[in-house]
């Protein structure tokens, strides 16, 4: 696979988006998903202002279809880490993947544009993961709302060294859209009309270029009533050490009561220490996160 998905050059005066995908090499979903955008664009000669970008993430471990080869490649996003990454020899596989995709990127945001967006695409391991990711502050911008999606706007704050954060310092408009479960059909479908729905309303595309089957309306938000906006409540943080093993069939904004068991680690049960809606619960062997617990806010709450 190639790190440059797709480059296409249209009317000056637009901006600049990044759409990247893969970031986690498990998760296919969002690189399918700008491929099939970008097809659609050349085939139909779909004009664009500005400035479209395709990228794909963790190359090696899309290659071998993980997560991450030696670390997680958005938890790394930190100046420092980025700083020695640069100096020092490589040594792990994401060395080489965080560095080349930070010299693409700054390439690209050293030229003139009058607004840069990053629009990095996941996948989750449980059911209903379909949310956006953005700054508090950035809750009610038009390419965010434009997805229908439940807007959790803190999870910046309990991660560090993701991609979004760093971008979102260097000026970059950043967002994290978890386009539902790893290996659907369903999460392709969902990136792609969310793409659509972020190159309207960004500005990237006329609304005359884009339809409502493109959009798909329906099928964005076709599960069970979900939230808004949410914020976290409680980060079950693990390591490798405490064997955590989060118990089956919980999806994402499920309703929880504290005390409920709802997974198991080397201590024993692991219980829920508030009520709310459960989140992001851990479905595959890597990752730092064993759950969180978020709760509905309103807008005016959330800042
Ligand atoms: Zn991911």
């Amino acid at each position: 696979m190639k790190r440059v998905l797709g480059v296409v050059e249209g009317k000056s005066g637009g901006p600049l988006i990044i759409l990247l995908g893969g970031l986690h090499g498990n998760e296919v979903a969002g690189i399918k998903a700008i491929n099939k955008v970008l097809q659609v664009i050349h085939q139909n000669q779909v004009p664009i202002n500005g400035t479209l970008v395709g990228l794909a993430g963790n190359l090696q471990a899309l290659a071998s279809n993980r997560r991450f080869i030696g670390y997680d490649l958005n938890r790394c996003w930190t100046e420092d880490f980025i700083n020695r990454v640069y100096h020092q020899q490589h040594t792990q596989a994401e060395d080489i993947e965080l560095k080349d995709l930070h010299q693409i990127i700054m390439e690209f945001k050293n030229h003139e544009y009058q607004k840069r967006l990053l629009i990095d695409l996941h996948s989750t391991s449980s059911e209903q993961g379909n949310f956006v990711v953005v700054p508090g502050s950035e809750a009610m911008n038009p390419v965010v709302q434009s997805l229908q999606q439940p807007v959790v706007i803190d999870l910046d704050q309990y991660l560090s060294g993701t991609l979004l954060k760093y971008l979102y310092g260097q000026g970059f408009f950043s967002l994290a859209f978890e386009g539902g479960l790893i290996g659907s059909p369903e999460a392709i479908e969902l990136n792609v009309s969310g793409i659509w729905r972020m190159l309207e309303a960004s500005g990237a595309i006329g609304s005359a270029h884009i339809n409502g089957s493109m959009k798909s309306g329906k099928k964005v938000r076709s599960f069970s009533r979900l939230p808004n906006f949410v914020k976290v409540r409680y980060h079950h943080k693990i390591s490798e050490l405490d064997k955590f093993v989060m118990h089956p069939g919980f999806a994402n904004f499920q309703r929880i009561k504290a005390g409920q068991l709802v997974a198991s680690d080397r201590n024993g049960p692991v219980y829920a220490p508030v009520s709310g809606l459960m989140f992001l619960p851990l479905y595959q062997s890597s990752g730092d996160d064993g759950f969180f617990i978020v709760e509905e806010v309103s807008i005016m709450e959330a800042y």
